[in-house]
């Protein structure tokens, strides 16, 4: 990864805004400037120079990993020490001295930032900077990914739907629906995860009609939907699919519902290009199920984008004004959920080319009868 040229458009972008530093807190992020992949760190990002804070635990792991910025290693928390160290580097600074010119003006990830860690740092920095909520700077970079992580999305891709395999292995009549978790979670780490990128859901019978539906002690009934959401981190990076299936011979009901959520999908990968909205595909998918009434059973965005995490932008939702473009990986899931009932979901991953898009490891989604 090449975290120098990604901390060197920051900087220019910090130019272009008028920033003189940007305070990065979120550790996704600062893994994406620097390849720290600890959970104690603050990096300050200055038009002149980034400037990477840790603790002692971290110490032989930042200077394996770190690149690009200089390694201070703090006795209190990072993000005190940071603030310290901007603080004597304000004082040393000879513009500062000559007070010809204002304070600094540095940025902060006012999303991610605690209030109490904010407060704390405005006292601090009391009379030499000030503070400056930023719009998702980082975030807005890691939209596009590069080809390098391109490569690592497909592999994470490829490893996590081979998992859908082994639900279908497992899953029968009777089995609780953790075990079948445990299995695919199983198999993740031997291929390689580092582990799965959220609790695997596995919602079966009226448990489908849960959005959110983590593999619980229910047992996989005699008819009904499973539907099985799922994904892994390899090598930092995320995957995320959705397959739902039928125990036992699906009703014509049954059938109407998974084949209208599949055309609904298929309508929004379709509609996947660059320049259109984040919210037009979301248009594209609910139109589908509007047509079969049934839009008002889809009670969730269309998808998202995802990368380092699990959940990152752009969201494909109503009023999301942002364009796609190519080198953007997203999700598209929709889905309909009849309370008490049952739900079907069916969700990919796709990467948006200069023509439309690519979805990532394709397979059959005509519906599986178990
Ligand atoms: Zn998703
Ligand atoms: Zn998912």
């Amino acid at each position: 990864m090449n975290h120098r040229k990604r901390l060197l458009r920051l900087q220019s972008w910090l130019k272009e805004s008028r920033l003189d530093g940007l305070l990065v807190t979120h550790l996704p992020n600062i893994r994406y400037l620097t390849g720290f992949t600890g959970s104690s760190a603050a990096l300050l990002v200055s038009t002149t120079g980034s400037f990477f804070f840790t603790d002692g635990r971290y110490k032989a792991q930042a200077n394996v990993e770190v690149t690009g910025a200089k390694i201070l290693v703090a006795q209190t928390s990072p993000l005190s020490a940071l603030a310290d160290w901007l603080k004597g580097s304000v004082d040393r600074s000879p513009a500062r001295k000559s007070k010809s010119t204002g304070l600094p003006l540095i940025g902060i990830e006012l999303e991610v930032i605690s209030a109490g860690a904010r407060d704390r740092l405005a006292l601090l920095l009391k009379g030499r900077a000030r503070l400056k909520a930023t719009n998702a700077l980082v975030e807005t970079a890691r939209m596009i990914k590069d080809a390098e992580e391109i490569v690592r999305i497909r592999r994470a891709a490829k490893l996590g739907d081979s998992l859908f395999a082994v639900a279908l292995e497992k899953i029968r009549p009777g089995i609780p629906e953790v075990e079948v978790a445990a299995e695919m979670e199983h198999r993740a780490r031997r291929g390689g995860a580092e582990g799965m990128a959220f609790p695997t859901i596995l919602a079966s019978g009226p448990r489908s009609a849960l959005i959110h539906g983590r593999a619980s002690q229910a047992r996989i009934p005699y008819r009904g939907f499973v539907v099985c959401d799922f994904g892994v981190i390899l090598a930092g990076y995320c995957s995320d699919r959705t397959r739902t299936l039928h125990v036992g011979k699906p009703n014509v009901e049954a059938k109407d519902l998974y084949f209208s959520v599949l055309e609904s999908q298929q309508a929004a990968i379709e509609a996947v290009r660059p320049g259109i909205t984040a919210a037009e595909v979301d248009v594209a998918a609910r139109r589908v199920l509007q047509k079969r009434k049934l839009d008002r059973y889809f009670t969730h965005s269309t998808g998202h984008g995802l990368g380092l995490e699990i959940h990152e932008a752009p969201r494909l939702a109503a009023g999301q004004k942002q364009k796609l473009e190519p080198g953007m990986v997203i999700t598209i899931e929709p889905g309909a959920y009849l309370p008490g009932k049952w739900g079907v979901r069916i969700e990919d991953m796709v990467l948006v080319t200069s023509s439309g898009c690519e979805v990532l490891s394709p397979d059959s989604k005509e519906l599986v009868v178990i």
